[in-house]
């Protein structure tokens, strides 16, 4: 069923989405008016996406911007063969590919899905073709890119900051908003994801979960008691969606 279409703009499950607390938001596509949704429709292709699956390769051509309908969706900050840190996530309504809207054909980020879940792609050349006809869908690019800066700004500052024990609760409580109480990630995925070893994130579960918090399975988190996870986060969970949902609700300025 495709749900896109909405007269509304600037809808609070939009910008939510940047952080991903919204998992049924439509983003960026319900944001934008008939007509420009009329325009791009005929360009989106279905595109269900897999767990462990690379949407852009760094450094490769980008062939496709994602709009990410369901799923987990990371920017991985890539160092050598296997460092790999992540500096942003891509939840419902958002949009893996970015740099094409402004003209880059390459990216120095690797983009991967972490679940099942399903897009709706579109070539890149279609995108900017697209965008040079449709002002809506630009602004709204463009204000959707500025929200996930604040995002990746966030975590950037939440990795120099915070203990690996608030990071992890940090990192489940937003698999959580996306995915709901069953993560499909590994101690290890983990450890990446969060620029540490995965000793010291067997450690920070291990304590989670005797806590009650979570529970750890093959393959698998479960969130067992969401406010038991709050209290062992860092304060970033809460201020950055605090700052996302009143900051990224601004009107947009006069021309
Ligand atoms: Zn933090």
């Amino acid at each position: 069923m495709n749900t896109f279409v909405n007269e509304s703009s600037n809808s609070l499950e939009f910008w939510n989405s940047v952080a991903g607390s919204s998992a049924y938001a439509q983003g960026i596509l319900s944001a934008l008016p008939r007509a420009e949704m009329a325009v791009l429709r005929p360009k989106l292709e279905f595109h269900p996406l897999k767990a462990h699956q690379v949407l852009h390769e760094a450094g490769e051509v980008i062939k496709h911007a994602y709009f990410i309908e369901n799923g987990l969706v990371s920017i991985l900050n890539v160092q050598g063969e296997e460092k790999c840190v992540e500096v942003g996530m891509i939840g419902s309504g958002g949009l893996a590919g970015l740099p094409v809207i402004d003209g880059f054909v390459t990216s120095p980020h690797r983009i991967v899905s972490h679940s099942a879940g399903s897009a709706h792609r579109i070539e890149a050349t279609d995108l900017r073709e697209i965008m040079a006809r449709c002002p809506e869908l630009t602004l709204t690019l463009h204000r959707y890119q500025q929200q996930l800066m604040v995002q990746t700004m966030h975590l950037a500052a939440c990795n120099a900051l915070h203990e690996v024990e608030q990071r992890l609760a940090r990192w489940l409580l937003m698999g959580h908003q996306l995915l709901g109480t069953d993560l499909p990630v590994t101690q290890e995925l983990l450890g990446q994801l969060l620029g540490t070893r995965r000793s010291s994130v067997t450690v920070a579960a291990g304590l989670l979960q005797k806590a009650g918090a979570l529970s750890c399975s093959r393959g698998k988190i479960t969130i067992q008691d969401i406010a038991k996870l709050k209290s062992s986060a860092c304060e970033c969970y809460p201020l950055l969606r605090q700052r996302l949902e009143t900051w990224s609700l601004q009107p947009q300025a006069a021309a």
